[in-house]
């Protein structure tokens, strides 16, 4: 049956493809077919994996510790059990010989069908249950990805295949960047959440919240993923189908049109320069950012050093990173952004939830509160200031005393490293994120105390409308075209250019096209943004007269009506 869904358009592009539903685990598999004479070996792995399982919670129940509860047994015989249930211990035995695929994707797909049977239970203790058996094919899994087959030279994930997920965290996402889905699609998120922001940096098509689509949706389905429209075609006939893979061809021939931009200086017709620059979430993104031309790196969130790990990177593991980003731009300009974890970014084994986590201990806050870690950062990220232009940024400053006690504090890690005799650049500059609207607001002491800025147009948004930026049920309020927002934006921009602070917008914001002539008209010389939207904004650029869209700007910021905002905004890109 065919049918459509409507969900918020994250990144753009079309794909077509077959949905492929994200199972219960966190623990995304690979798929493979394996040659016949290697599936006697996978099974073999299989039933190894099997049994180094059951040692170690057979270990874990002999030796339980005195004080533990009694029903720490008995979940550990359950487990054990589920461990020997045939769904477990044999269907996936039987599924590796019947289609030869890898261990992995056999036990998975035996656990989706096991779980399904759990979820129909009307005994809510047995539906419960359910969460033994995830929990239980998770440690299976563990052990099979601890010690990974041989995968045939051939194998790779279907480039074809829809990623259907009710939700992805971005540390998730960032794992599953190897398998390159044709497009991905959840029932939860908000355009500027983390995840989407990641899935715009893989290039793919992504539409979020989606409510139902996991639920609607069976493995298999033909899909057409619309990511500029936010529109999902679910089995679409023939017709459809031929009329979508010709817009699909065509967005192709213009992108390919658009590489031809590459090495051109980025100037208005009427010779303004403006810088684009590229944001980054680890240094193998580097090769992006130079196929696209960037002159520089405008923010590069190093917190995503941090995710998917059970350990912290230890300082050489951090300058190596940095280091590698410095050397790798060659001179050109690499703002490190000291990290920005909490809210939607947790450390594993995080174990405090904050009741509202957006507003709590996030960013520099996280930072000065635990000093170690802040301390390791700095002095790798220092270290790698010997080695190219590195700026260092710190997110989401409020106060005085907050910029007080960052300065102090990269102060003394390089007295620290001054003592040790340990090369850096002295004059690294410190720029801040604008980001909450106190900032914004307050900016003369942001202007007099740091060397640059950027705006965080995705916070500022989601602290100045009280919009929860990963909260799909209100992502219709979260607007950047609220006057309020543009005031701010204008505010900040026009305060730093006539305090001679150099400013950049590093948000969402700066890679839409449609917001490119609004921000360079509030005076915005220089953009951060994924590397794969920089040559667009750039034609925007080239064709953009700052002369001639003044009179629109002062029209624009001195509306109030959303619509009005809307039409003269139309008018100025048509411009
Ligand atoms: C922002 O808030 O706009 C920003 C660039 O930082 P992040 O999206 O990582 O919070
Ligand atoms: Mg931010």
């Amino acid at each position: 049956m065919s049918f459509t869904m409507h969900g918020i358009a994250v990144s753009s592009g079309i794909a077509i493809g077959h949905a492929h539903l994200l199972s219960h685990t966190a623990l995304e598999v690979a798929h493979y077919v394996l040659p016949k004479h290697m599936v006697q070996d996978e099974v073999k792995r299989f039933e190894a994996a099997l049994e180094s399982t059951r040692r170690e919670l057979a270990a874990l129940r002999d030796n339980r510790p005195q004080q533990a509860a009694a029903e720490f047994d008995a979940f550990l015989d359950l487990h054990l059990m589920i461990l020997d249930d045939e769904h477990i211990s044999q269907a996936p035995r039987h599924m590796i010989e019947r289609e030869h695929c890898n261990a992995e994707w056999a036990l998975k797909a035996q656990m989706d069908d096991l779980v399904t049977h759990f979820e129909a239970f009307e005994d809510a203790y047995l539906r419960e249950r359910k969460t033994d058996v995830i929990q239980v094919v998770e440690r299976v899994l563990k052990t099979l990805i601890g010690h990974p087959g041989q995968v045939p030279p051939a194998a790779r994930h279907d480039v074809s295949m829809i990623l259907v997920a009710h939700d992805v965290s971005p540390a998730d996402l960032i794992q599953l960047k190897p398998h390159q889905f044709a497009a991905i699609l959840t029932d939860l998120g908000g355009a500027t959440s983390h995840t989407a922001i990641i899935a715009r940096s893989l290039n793919t098509p992504c539409v979020v919240g989606l409510h139902r689509a996991r639920q609607l949706m069976r493995e298999n389905d033909m899909l057409i993923v619309d990511g500029t429209q936010g529109v999902i075609i679910v089995n679409p006939d023939k017709q459809i189908l031929a009329e979508y893979k010709l817009r699909q061809s065509l967005l192709e021939l213009e992108r390919q049109k658009l590489k031809r931009l590459k090495s051109t200086r980025a100037n208005t017709l009427d010779d303004a320069a403006i810088e684009l620059h590229a944001n980054i979430e680890m240094p193998h993104d580097l090769a992006e950012v130079q196929e696209n031309g960037a002159t520089g790196i405008g923010l590069f969130r190093s917190e995503f050093l941090f995710l998917n790990r059970d350990d912290l990177p230890d300082e050489d593991e951090q300058f190596e990173a940095y280091r590698a980003v410095a050397e790798g731009m060659g001179g050109l300009p690499v703002t490190i952004r000291t990290f920005d974890l909490g809210a939607d970014k947790q450390l594993n084994g995080t174990k405090r939830v904050a009741s509202n986590p957006a507003l709590g201990l996030r960013a520099i806050r996280l930072c000065l509160a635990e000093p170690q870690l802040f301390r390791t950062q700095l002095r790798a990220v220092l270290r790698a200031s010997h080695y190219g232009n590195v700026k260092i940024l710190v997110p989401m400053l409020s106060s005085v005393s907050e910029i007080n006690q960052t300065l102090q504090f990269i102060a003394a890690v390089k007295q620290g490293l001054d003592a040790e005799g340990i090369p850096y650049n002295r004059a690294v500059p410190i720029g801040g994120m604008v980001e909450i609207p106190a900032a914004a607001l307050a900016l003369n002491v942001f202007t007099r105390k740091l060397d640059f800025l950027s705006i965080g147009t995705n916070d500022l948004i989601q602290y100045t409308l009280a919009i929860d930026r990963t909260d799909e049920e209100v992502a219709h309020l979260y607007d950047p075209l609220h006057p309020a927002v543009l005031y701010l934006l204008a505010h900040v921009i026009g305060s730093a250019n006539k305090a001679g602070i150099p400013i950049s917008v590093c948000g969402e914001m700066a890679g839409e096209l449609a917001y490119t002539r609004l921000l360079l008209g509030m005076g915005l010389r220089q953009f951060s943004m994924r590397p794969t939207q920089l040559l667009g904004i750039k034609q925007r650029v080239l064709t953009t007269s700052l002369p001639q869209i003044a009179p629109l700007m002062q029209k624009i910021m001195r509306a109030d009506d959303p619509l009005k905002i809307q039409e003269l905004l139309g008018r100025l890109n048509a411009a």
